[in-house]
């Protein structure tokens, strides 16, 4: 029988069965301003979050949400200290025995990094997304507020679990390893290659396709790992005519290079010459391409001594992450080469 006892009953066990997800704001478009309507020339990481949740109150039918503002930048901004304070209080949070799940949120430039960077540190199988927005809260008809919708939506959904970092854009759900931004004016701005997508929504409605394959979150080894620093990887582009000059910069600058090589990771004879010399004094080099769906295996033509590594499906700014991490625990190149495979 209806009455108003049982309505409120039933209210407080909807209430407590309700999933518990903290937001973490770390600035971003999804959290900028600027002149009202307009999508370009804003400031991001200018606002609350809280008041982009304000917009959506059809979120508190779906979780409780507690709110922690870290850090409030432009993601150009990001870097490996801020890493390490959130991947920390990722942790701290996910420890809870009453969350359910956590949701960041970031700007939309370096968030493919930020995310690889979580999805190889956190120890937690509770689900982590990350999300943001390509137009500005004071923009006509922000991104942002949906993103985030859908973002908490995911993060409280059982089938989120145990499928690593993830990203949340255009109803579309990313792995951290694999997503990237692949425009830099629409709202559906992220995508490159068919690995990137574990699936989709409708609204809340979850649909996990695919599952990651490579190692992430707590079958990780750098999860339980704590860190105050890291190794320097440095990064150097080749372009049809390059000198040698920033590698000679590098020489005595860095632990590890990711080189962002043309084709299949490929670069001049002079290159391979100055690359081998500093391979031979204890640099790791890691062989990456500039090109957007690629894959750079290990091989002869590019790397005859074979102390070279591949960077596989990785990105030159994930494979610059991964070195990173290695090089916390190992010089041996072949265990670095192992991890290129693994992660
Ligand atoms: N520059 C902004 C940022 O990365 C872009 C964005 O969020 O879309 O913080």
């Amino acid at each position: 029988m209806r009455n108003d006892a049982n309505i409120q009953k039933y209210r407080e066990l909807a209430q407590k069965q309700m999933k518990k997800i903290i937001v973490i704001a770390t600035g971003g478009t999804i959290a900028g301003s600027g002149e009202d309507g307009r999508t370009t020339e804003y400031r991001a990481g200018t606002i609350d979050v809280s008041d982009v949740l304000k917009t959506i109150p059809q979120i508190n039918d779906l979780a409780e949400i507690e709110m922690i503002s870290l850090i409030s930048v432009d993601s150009n901004e990001m870097n490996e200290r801020y890493w390490i304070k959130l991947r920390n209080t990722i942790n701290e949070q996910a420890k809870r025995p009453d969350v359910d799940g956590i949701v960041i949120t970031h700007g939309t430039d370096t968030i493919e990094e930020t995310a690889y960077f979580l999805n190889l540190t956190v120890a937690t199988e509770k689900p982590v997304v990350l999300t943001g927005a390509m137009r500005p809260a004071t923009a006509t008809s922000p991104d942002g507020p949906f993103n985030l919708f859908q973002a908490i939506a995911l993060a409280a959904n059982d089938q989120a679990h145990g499928c690593g970092v993830m990203c949340l854009f255009s109803s579309t759900i990313y792995s951290a390893r694999n997503i990237a931004k692949t425009n830099n004016h629409k709202i559906d701005a992220f995508g490159l290659n068919e690995q990137a997508a574990l699936g989709y929504m409708r609204d809340a409605d979850v649909f996990i396709t695919n599952h990651p394959t490579t190692r992430h979150t707590l079958f990780s080894r750098f999860c339980n790992k704590q860190f105050e620093a890291f190794p320097k990887v440095r990064m150097a582009t080749y372009y049809a005519g390059a000198d040698t000059a920033i590698l000679d910069a590098l020489e005595h600058d860095c632990d590890g290079i990711v080189i962002i090589g043309t084709g299949s990771g490929n670069y001049s004879q002079a290159w391979l010459q100055k690359l081998d010399e500093l391979a031979e004094k204890g640099t790791i080099i890691v062989r990456s391409s500039r090109v957007p769906h690629s894959i750079v295996f290990d091989e002869q033509v590019f790397d005859p001594k074979n102390h070279f590594i591949g960077s596989n499906t990785l990105t030159p700014f994930k494979a610059r992450i991964l070195l990173m991490l290695c090089l916390t625990q190992t010089r041996d190149i072949e265990k670095i080469r192992n991890a290129f495979f693994r992660y």
